[in-house]
Order: structure tokens, then sequence, then C-alpha cells
């Protein structure tokens, strides 16, 4: 307890806030070396975000057909259209085959082939031989891949006594007045009790924030928490201009239909029934990078080519294939469809969007994942204590567009260095836990006290509808200059409302209406830096598509964005060119 607050303190050598891929794959690391370790997790772990995965982790086993990671790395490059920092990529694909070897020896039940090696099927952007024809480089458990790699990990985890706190939030980082990270507060969901945390080491695992947007294949816990302490903690955001809007969500309701789908061999096609993605792609076709393929059915749709009597989907066509294939290897996508579209795709095609998918930014790290605040050269200012990795991090592997099956790739490898980084520092360190300055608590409990004291203030659901309004509509696939403009105006004034939102029914079981509250302030943070980085970005890159910059401008803008909480301030930093080993991948023209 602590003197001045009246707060529980719980202590660890390292906490773990998210129980999704990443931060399961560090608590094994920490955990399997003996250091006290705590998962805090909103949800049941195995009901991380993670587990909706479908498609793939990709590694260049070359199980079926001869691949190596120096394809995968140059397609990686590729993919992120020259941002993503080449020592993590190299770093990321050179270790891909060992972390999914691991996994299989965790026990994670992957599709066989024949001689009993692992089933991998081709994903968009993977080539052979340097961008030359599609391999089969994702590992895949049918099309659960996700789920099957949470029950594994969660499994090996339970083996080594990691302490899980499920149905708890967490709420703000706390740091020491020489800015080393202490720990988080947290509240139990079920009471209400809020709770400081207090660790060596603290990691953020929180996953994405898809719910900034309306229509999103993210679920509504994907509310960015991790991103919005960190900013409120003083910690800038890296490159939160780069959204991935995933070709196939399933029109109207926004559930995602998994890549594997056209790596098994589907087509998209237009109300002509045109294999349209020819004219776009002539090389790689439907299986181009997803960028290219969302702005493609965009195109389509703009050019009234679409489908339906609003002619605003178009159809993914799976009808040609083997219906044993589709119920051996995308049963679950059968599922769906017949559920969310009403059509079986084994007798006709399922009408699909482009949807909001997934964020290529987040909080900055090197590739041990250790949180870092600026970079000069290849020294990296790390901020100790502190620790980020999957998808809230930005270490920045995926740069202005991710390749599929590189997320999942990208949590294990970057879970496992930040849990290594973490032990090596722990280990560095006295025994006794640093003292907590007085007010440490003083951000959360002011926050809490806003909530309960407001009065007559704005309803916390309709705030929310408006931010993820004003995202779709000014900030999506296509940018356009006075939307972008009017979209950062429009999302001051929400943020406006979010300081003065009203938990309207203060009785209500299990804290829901307090949670959502808490949850917007973390949203906000993210959507205004996503605006505000959209806006200042000149060019189109990756995701980035400004109808006013067609191209992309590498004399100006071959830099990462940081986005600061404190005044809405832009900086930037460069983009790492020098891999660890080998030779740069040479800036090019990107086409499929
Ligand atoms: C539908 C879908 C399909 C996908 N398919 C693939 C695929 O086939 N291959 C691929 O590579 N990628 C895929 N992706 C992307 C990939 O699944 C995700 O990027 C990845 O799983 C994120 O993992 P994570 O561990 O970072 O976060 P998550 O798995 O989202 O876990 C986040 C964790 O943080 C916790 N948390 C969040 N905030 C708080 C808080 N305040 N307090 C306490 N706990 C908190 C949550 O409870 C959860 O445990 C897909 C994404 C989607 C949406």
């Amino acid at each position: 307890m602590n003197k001045n607050t009246n707060l529980t303190i719980r202590k660890f050598d390292a906490i773990i806030v998210g129980a999704g891929g990443a931060g399961l794959r560090a608590a094994i690391q920490l955990s399997e070396s003996g250091l006290k370790t705590a998962v805090i997790s909103k949800v049941f772990p195995t009901r991380s975000h993670t587990v909706a995965a479908q498609g793939g982790v990709a590694a260049s086993l070359g199980n079926s057909e001869e691949d190596s990671w120096q394809w995968h790395m140059y397609d990686t490059v590729k993919g992120s259209d020259w941002l993503g920092d080449q020592d993590a990529i190299e770093f990321m694909c050179r270790k891909a085959n060992e972390v999914v070897v691991e996994l299989e020896h965790y026990g994670m039940p992957f599709d066989r082939l024949d001689n009993g090696k692992i089933y991998q099927r081709p994903f968009g952007g993977h080539m052979s031989n340097f961008g030359e024809k599609p391999v089969r480089r994702a590992c895949a458990a049918a099309d659960r891949t996700g789920h099957a790699m949470l029950h594994a990990m969660y499994q090996r985890n339970v083996k080594a006594n990691t302490q899980f706190f499920v149905e708890w939030m967490a709420l703000d980082l706390v740091r020491d007045g020489e800015g080393q990270v202490l720990g988080v507060t947290a509240m139990e969901m079920e009471t209400g009790e809020v709770v400081m945390f207090q660790a060596k080491a603290t990691l953020f695992a929180t996953g994405g924030a898809g719910r900034i947007y309306y229509s999103s294949t993210n679920a509504f816990i994907n509310t960015g928490d991790g991103l919005g302490m960190a900013a409120r903690a003083g910690i800038p955001l890296e490159d939160m201009e780069f959204w991935q809007f995933h070709p196939t969500g399933v029109a109207g309701a926004g559930v995602l239909i998994t890549e594997g789908v056209r790596g098994e061999g589907g087509i998209l096609r237009n109300s002509a029934g045109e294999r349209f993605m020819e004219r776009y792609a002539p090389n790689a076709k439907d299986l181009a990078s997803r960028d290219v393929v969302s702005r493609a059915m965009a195109t389509e749709i703009k050019e009234g080519r679409g489908c339906g009597p609003n002619k605003d989907y178009l159809l993914l066509d799976l009808t040609h294939l083997d219906p044993k294939t589709i119920m051996q290897r995308l049963p679950g996508i059968r599922d769906i469809s017949i559920q969310f579209a009403g059509s079986d795709p084994i007798k006709e095609p399922i009408p699909v969007v482009p949807t909001a998918h997934y964020m290529m930014g987040g909080i900055p790290t090197n590739y041990h994942g250790q949180v870092v605040l600026s970079m000069d050269g290849r020294h990296d200012v790390v901020v100790p204590g502190f620790y980020a990795a999957g998808e809230c991090a930005c270490a920045s592997v995926h740069g202005a567009n991710r390749l599929g099956t590189n997320s999942l790739l990208d949590l294990l490898v970057f879970g496992k260095s930040a849990g290594e980084a973490m032990v090596e520092d722990i280990k560095a360190m006295p025994t006794a836990h640093r003292e907590l300055a007085q007010g440490a608590f003083d951000k959360t409990l002011a926050r809490l006290s806003r909530l309960e004291s407001q009065k007559s203030g704005a309803n916390v659901h309709e705030v929310g509808l408006a931010m993820r309004r004003v995202m779709q509509d000014h900030c999506g696939v296509f940018r356009f200059p006075d939307m972008l403009a009017q979209g950062v105006a429009r999302i001051i004034e929400v943020e406006q409302q979010v300081r003065v939102t009203e938990v309207k029914d203060k009785s209500q079981v299990f804290n829901t209406a307090r949670l959502e509250a808490l949850e917007l302030d973390n949203l906000i943070e993210v959507a205004k830096a996503t605006m505000v980085s959209a806006e200042a970005r000149r060019e189109s890159r990756g995701a980035q598509a400004r109808e006013d910059y067609p191209g992309r401008d590498d004399a100006n803008w071959l830099k990462h964005t940081l986005w600061y909480r404190d005044g809405s301030r832009l900086d930037y930093k460069p983009v790492q060119m020098k891999p660890l080993s080998v030779d740069s991948i040479e800036l090019k023209t990107r086409v499929y």
C-alpha cells in the first residue's frame, strides 16, 4: 500500500501489458529465465485479437519450393515502399525459421505436407528470386493460424509459471523524474479497484487500434491503449499516417476474408466478371501487395465497375476451386461467408470491399524491442525500463505497407528479442525496485475523478462514433488535401468532446461504461496522430495515397514521422537504409 494514495502496489521483475502473440512470446522468454513475470490483459489471453489471424506466418522454410531469407527481406523492403528500417527487416527475416520451428516445438498444430513438413501457401507480395513470381512462404494452421498460435504459447506460459491478471485494464505508464519507466497503473474490470503494478522492466504488447475507423476488421478491444498511454507519458508515435486497408473485408460487415483465399487461387472480379488485377499488377495479379490491390478496388468502384445495386463492392471468386480445397484449407472462411455475406463460396463469389485492418506505425523501438526516443545514426536513445512489441510497436519492419503474414512473424521475432533484452537488463539492475515518486499516480487519479465528477458531459458512445466517421471520411484509402485539412480541424473538435465525456450510468455492472470512456482517451490520441501525420506527409508512399502528390518523393520524404502529443508537434528521423550484414536494397520504382 502507498501511504500517499492508498493504492495497492504489486511488485514484479517484469510486467507485460497484453496477452496476444507478442505478449505471450515475450513472457515465455522472461518466465523461463526464472524472472517473476506478470501479464495483464483486458481479455482472457486466447481471446486476444491474434486469435483472428487466419492466413499464416511468413518464414522462408522452403518446404514446397526454393526460398531464402534474402528474397523475403527484399520483398519486405519493397512491400514497405522503402520506409522500413533495413537493419530490423534483416533481423526479422533471418530469425523467421528459428521462431517458427520453436513454435512447432511448443506444440503448434501446423498443417502438414505429405512428407510431414510444415505446409506453406503463397501470400501477397511474397515472391521468389527478388520479385520474380509468387512463392509459398506462409506457414498455416488451416485458416485459424492465430488461434492455434495463442493456444500453443498460452500453455507454454502456464508451464513456465507466468502470472496472468485477466480482465485488468492498464491505465497509465508511470515514469520517474529521470524518465525511467516504473510500471503501470491498472484497474480490475470487475471491481473497479486501481492498483500500481511496479516492475524493473515494462513491455507494451497491446495490439492494434483499428477501432479508430468506422469500418474495420479489428475487434472492439483494439483501442490503441498502449499508444495512448505512451503518448500521455511523453513518448512520440511513429509513422501513424500508414494504415493498411485490407482488400477483402466482407462488404457491409467488415469481417476479414484472408488473403490466403487468393493464395489458394481465389480471383477478384468486377461487375463485368473481369479479373481486373491483370490490368493493375500484370505479374503478381491478385497477389500484389495489399495497398496496390486496395487502390485498384477503390478505383474500380469509383469508375462504376463495382457490383450490387449501389455498385459499391467487388467479388472474390472461389467457385472454380475444388470444394475439397475450400473445406480443408479454408473452412473458417466458408463459415464467415455464409454467416456474414449469406453466400457459400463453393457455389457463389463473396462480396468484398477494402476495410481498415492494420497499423504500420506505433511506439518507436529498435530491433531489441527497446523503446527509442530518437536516433543518432545507429545509436538509439532508449527509454530505460520500457519495451514494446507486436502491432503497437514500430520497429520499423513494415514501413509504409505491411506484407500479409509478416505481422505474426513480427510478434514472434520481436516478442522474443524484447524478452531477451528485458532479461539481460533486469539481471544487470539492483535487486530492489526504484522508489516511486510522490504523485506518481496523479495522472490516473485525475482521469478517473474527471469521469466521476463530470456533469452534463458528452456521451461516450456518440463521441466515439463521431471520431470513427471523421477518420473513415477524411483519412481512407485515397487521401485528398482539402479533406485532410478539414479532418485535422474536425478531429480536434472531437478531441475537445472527449475531454468532457461523462459516464452516464455510474452504477453499471463491470464498469463497462467507465472502460469505454477510458479507451476513448486512447483512441483519440491515435486518431489525432494519424490525421495530423497524414496531412503533413506530402507524397504518396505505400498505404498513404494522396491525390495531390501522386508519386513517392524520396528526396524530401524518405523519413519516419514522429508525432508528439504535447502541442501535436511533428518531427522526423531518417530511415535506416543499411542492413546488418548484407548490401542495402537500393531504391526502385515499386511495381508488381
Ligand atoms: C482479422 C485479422 C486477420 C489477420 N490475419 C493475419 C495473418 O494471417 N497473418 C499475420 O501475420 N497477421 C495477421 N493479422 C494481423 C495480426 O493478427 C495482428 O497484427 C497481431 O495478431 C497483433 O498481435 P499483438 O500481440 O500485437 O496484439 P493482440 O493479439 O491484439 O493482443 C493485444 C493484447 O493487449 C491487451 N490489451 C490491450 N490494451 C490493454 C490494456 N489497456 N490493459 C490490459 N491489456 C490490454 C489485450 O487484452 C490483448 O491481450 C490479422 C489481423 C486481423 C485483424
